[in-house]
């Protein structure tokens, strides 16, 4: 008898409950993600079988964030943790380890990065020292800005919600399959509408926009800061601002948390105008989805660059 009890208890814990049954809360992986693009792109595979957090806000700089003991809280009790890697979240390896929680350590299953198979654009040809200030040792690491890049990046998240819900697997599939035929269906119009201005120089502040110009045949010509993560000198400045006059440069994009000030500064001079697009989902008002979130920096740019 005593036997038999424990056959079946021993199946239940292999097949799962019997019959589907609407999601209870304690049923939903709890997840946390280093910056809110990968929020965005892990509820979108995830739906409603997933609980997600982002430890950057969508406003700050995520190269920035420090490991602060409320975002160790956060990581504490989560089942994963998703990171861009690419040395922009290296701060998450200190949360992770802080919030004592075997489940996001290196190696954990729980552990997933986003980055796998992406073909990562400005790797240096020889090791950078991070004490120069370079912040992109590793290579360009704002690969989330670009939505063609969105197939890989769910994919990654799909194979490791998967591992952790190895019985959900199915609906992550059929909830990516869904985002990935709007997110085609919006490419198509995002393409018309910057098809205009392909080949057209634009500058950045930060240079985190590389693969979303790319992406629509946009050029990146110069930065505002001279190199990721370090702020301008004078003599930079009056040389970029010579670069735009002559290559006819009408058009800085710059982040939310982004100086400003200087950007306008150089904007004036060069006879440009800085364009503010949202850096992360949800940096600006209706950009709280992945997709709205391109939408409103491609029609931004177009807007600036007509
Ligand atoms: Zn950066």
């Amino acid at each position: 008898m005593r036997r038999m009890t424990l056959l079946v208890l021993a199946a239940l814990a292999v097949c799962g409950p019997l019959s589907a049954s609407p999601t209870l809360a304690a049923d939903k992986l709890r997840v946390v993600t280093s910056i809110t693009d990968l929020k965005a792109l892990t509820e979108a595979v995830g739906g409603d079988l997933v609980e997600v957090d982002s430890l950057a806000r969508s406003t700050q700089n995520a190269h920035d964030l420090e490991a602060r003991p409320s975002l160790m809280i956060k990581v504490r009790r989560a089942d994963a943790i998703v990171l861009n890697g690419l040395d922009l979240d290296d701060w998450a390896d200190v949360v992770a380890q802080g919030a004592n929680n075997p489940n996001v350590i290196v190696g954990a299953p729980g552990r997933i990065d986003a980055s796998r198979g992406l073909l990562v654009l400005e790797v240096p040809r020889s090791r950078i020292d991070r004490s120069m200030g370079d912040v992109h040792p590793a290579g360009n690491p704002h690969y989330t800005l670009d939505p063609g890049l969105a197939a890989q990046v769910t994919q990654n998240i799909l194979e490791g919600l998967a591992r952790l819900a190895p019985q959900n697997r199915a609906t992550f599939e059929r909830n990516r399959q869904q985002f990935l035929a709007r997110l085609e269906e919006a490419m198509g119009r995002w393409n018309k509408l910057l098809e205009p201005y392909k080949g057209a120089p634009v500058v950045v502040n930060h240079n985190m926009w590389l693969y979303f110009l790319t992406r629509f045949g946009l050029v990146q010509a110069g930065s505002i800061e001279e190199r990721p993560g370090i702020p301008p000198t004078p003599s930079h400045l009056v040389k970029l601002v010579n670069q735009m006059k002559q290559e006819r440069i009408k058009v800085i994009v710059v982040e939310p948390w982004g100086d400003l000030k200087t950007v306008q500064r150089v904007a004036q001079e060069a006879g440009a105008q800085a364009a503010v697009l949202a850096s992360s989902v949800g940096a600006l008002k209706g950009t709280d989805s992945y997709i709205n979130w391109v939408d409103s920096n491609v029609k931004m740019l177009a807007q600036a660059l007509k």
